[in-house]
């Protein structure tokens, strides 16, 4: 879409504001709005300006100035405003100089695209997330800096604790039984299918919604597939979605991992494929009906892997998820039957244009354009490298003995060793200038800093545990 098409559209829609979003460093989106009369074909040259000096992970005081650049072909209107809005997902830019922003998430994953083409290997990137969340009535904080203290109601009634607790509302999931019986048992029917709704107004098609393995409403909506910056956008819609019609139906939603001791977590499953000229490079005749170059890519993410962790797993709560038991992988190892595995070849259909793979470490806490883009650096080095993923694990992970899981290697164990692996392998990342120096050095501050957050304050566990030692 042209500047003026977008702005006749924003006038046949009747818009009285313009929302102006963009994506932080940690994967939020921030936005402010101007009224509808301060939109001209001029503005998508010169941008609107804001200061950026308390964005976290953003610019420092003395340089605060910058700019927001609408991209005209993101233009949608906004569906939770009650005046009307019309909406665009923006980039960053330094009032200066003019000069995209380093730090701005977007931009990276659009470094990335470029980087690809140049490569010559492929032309697009096709991402497809499976973003998991759960669903509650509640949650209250106690914002005691000493304890911490907190609790969630779920409509499922289960709580916390990961017991079943009162009061007993009937037709509840069983534990680790909510995928996936039909109403009354599944109370969510409508929103997730009411979030599907919204997300069609929006532009994303979602293909499928269903209630997940745990209690709590968990819940999964899955996404057409698309190119990695437009799969980034709509990554951001999708959660803006969710939680907005939740909370217009009194509920509250939550990306976190593992919101919940003892039952499954919430992943974010990532299917990718590489395709030149209409063709799907990752068909071919090896195992799982891959070609040899999927091979390489998929060599290129295990190896990677726990640098990459710091981006697709970048919390320190995802470290909760990655835990033996929950469907969650834990070893990094391939296989086309084995959900157990870090990286699976689905096998629903021979077709070879659904031939991918699906990377299953990565959780929805993080920021889709930096996790797209870094997954692509990784495969993309398999591939240039030919690093060759070894044979594929064909049995049930879980299930083998520590001698038999000799040699194959894990995830992280926790946030601070993620960073450990980052700060020791991206040379990949910085590619064609994808990643920027900078850029990984502010993240590694930021997920320090998140990790002693944390390590700081006493656990409410450690009061059962050691209360009277
Ligand atoms: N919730 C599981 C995870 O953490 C995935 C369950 C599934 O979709 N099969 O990855
Ligand atoms: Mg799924
Ligand atoms: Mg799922
Ligand atoms: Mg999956």
């Amino acid at each position: 879409m042209t500047p003026k098409e977008a702005i006749e559209f924003a006038k046949e829609n009747g818009a009285k504001m313009v929302d102006l979003k963009f994506c932080d460093l940690l994967g939020t989106w921030q936005h402010f709005s101007v009224p509808i009369s301060c939109l001209n074909e001029e503005s998508f040259e010169e941008g609107f300006g804001f200061d950026g000096s308390s964005m976290r992970g953003w610019q420092v005081i003395h340089a605060s100035d910058m700019l927001v650049m609408p991209d005209p072909n993101t233009v949608f209107m906004e569906p939770f405003c009650e005046q009307p809005t019309i909406s665009f997902i923006c980039n960053v830019v330094d009032p200066i100089t003019k000069e995209a922003y380093s730090r701005d998430p977007r931009y990276i994953a659009q470094k990335a695209e470029i980087y690809l083409k140049s490569t010559g290997l492929a032309d697009t990137a096709y991402f497809g997330p499976e973003a998991e969340f759960f669903i509650f009535n509640d949650i209250r904080f106690d914002q005691n800096e000493r304890c911490g203290y907190y609790f969630i109601d779920s409509i499922e009634g289960r709580w916390n604790s990961g017991r079943e607790e009162n009061p007993n509302l009937g037709y509840k999931p069983r534990y680790k039984e909510g995928y996936f019986p039909v109403p009354p048992m599944d109370k969510f029917q409508d929103l997730r299918t009411e979030m599907v709704l919204e997300m069609q107004k929006v532009g994303v098609v979602a293909e499928c919604q269903h209630h997940e393995v745990a209690t709590g409403g968990q819940a999964e909506i899955d996404m057409r597939f698309a190119p990695l910056v437009k799969m980034g956008d709509n990554l951001m819609k999708y959660k803006y979605v969710i939680k907005n019609v939740a909370m217009r139906k009194g509920f509250t939603v939550t990306f976190m991992p593992k919101p919940i001791f003892n039952d499954n977590g919430s992943g974010m499953h990532v299917h990718q494929s590489l395709w030149k000229d209409g063709q799907n490079l990752f068909a071919g005749d090896r195992y799982g009906g891959l070609s040899e170059l999927a091979f390489y890519y998929i060599g290129g993410i295990l190896k990677h892997a726990p640098a990459l962790c710091a981006f697709t797993n970048p919390i320190t709560n995802s470290y909760k998820r990655l835990v033996p038991g929950f469907e969650a992988p834990v070893n990094l190892a391939y296989s086309s039957r084995n959900r157990s595995a870090a990286v699976r070849i689905p096998m629903y259909s021979p077709s070879p244009k659904e031939k991918r793979v699906e990377v299953r470490f990565p959780d929805p806490s993080c920021n889709g354009y930096l996790a797209f883009a870094a997954m692509l650096m990784a495969g993309l080095d398999g591939i240039e490298n030919k690093i060759h993923p070894g044979e594929p694990l064909d049995k049930d992970i879980y299930s083998l003995t520590p001698e038999e899981l000799k040699g194959v290697p894990s995830t992280p164990g926790s946030l601070e060793e993620a960073i450990k692996a980052l700060e020791e392998d991206y040379e990949f990342l910085l590619k064609g200038n994808v990643f920027t120096e900078d850029v990984i050095e502010k993240w590694i501050e930021r997920k320090r800093f998140e990790a002693s957050e944390i390590q700081l304050r006493p656990h409410p566990w450690e009061f059962a545990l050691y209360y009277d030692i």
